[in-house]
Formats: C-alpha cells, sequence, structure tokens
C-alpha cells in the first residue's frame, strides 16, 4: 500500500482495526476531544525535529542531505496523520471534500500583505 494505490477511506479503516486491537476507545473510537489533543502533542514532537536548524540546515534536509532526520519527522509526521484519520472517521470528515473546499476558499482569499521583516 502507498499514497498511488491507498484511499483515505481504506486508512482510516487501517487506524480503526488499531484501534480495536488495541483496545482503545469504545470499539476503536476514541473521545474525539481527546484524539484532537493528543494530536497536537504529537504536532510538537515533529516540530522538535525542525527546532533549531538553520537555513542551510533546511536547504540539506530538502535536498535530502539527512535522511535520518527525514525518517524521525516522516514517523511524527504518521502519528499526526493517524490521530486526524481517525478524528475525521468518528466526526464523519469527508478529508477530500474538506480539502478541496478550503483550497477553493484560500484561492478567493484576496492575497494578505506580505511583510519580510515580521
Ligand atoms: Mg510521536
Amino acid at each position: 500500500m502507498n499514497d498511488g494505490n491507498t484511499t483515505l477511506n481504506e486508512l482510516k479503516e487501517q487506524v480503526h482495526r488499531l484501534c480495536l486491537r488495541k483496545g482503545w476507545g469504545v470499539d476503536g473510537v476514541q473521545n474525539p476531544q481527546q484524539v484532537a489533543m493528543a494530536m497536537t502533542v504529537e504536532m510538537s514532537e515533529l516540530l522538535e525535529h525542525f527546532q533549531w536548524l538553520n537555513p542551510d540546515d533546511v536547504r540539506a534536509l530538502m535536498a535530502g542531505g539527512d535522511p535520518e532526520r527525514v525518517a524521525l519527522i516522516a514517523e511524527e509526521f504518521a502519528d499526526v496523520m493517524m490521530y486526524g484519520l481517525q478524528l475525521a472517521r468518528t466526526l464523519g470528515i469527508d478529508i477530500t471534500g474538506q480539502v478541496l473546499r478550503k483550497i477553493d476558499i484560500v484561492d478567493r482569499r484576496p492575497p494578505k500583505p506580505y511583510n519580510p521583516k515580521r
């Protein structure tokens, strides 16, 4: 399974089956308030891998010069996504529909003034 051959619904169900196997939540459904809070904790863990990087470090990261760090970032990204998928499944959020809706909203929004000194 990879991004090219897996649907978001299939991923939602994979995460749900993990919750069932682990005995998390009620019938594999965890409290969405707690899931949202856990998502921010995982987001902080992801950010930790960027903490104290200088612009050259980030450029190297983007150029493939730090695969070990990218692997750690990918792991935390997966944690964030798994909570997001769980939240979407529990609340009946259609991820594709909502992302496309948001793209449309942002597309229509006038550009914000850019101030590089901020
Ligand atoms: Mg984590």
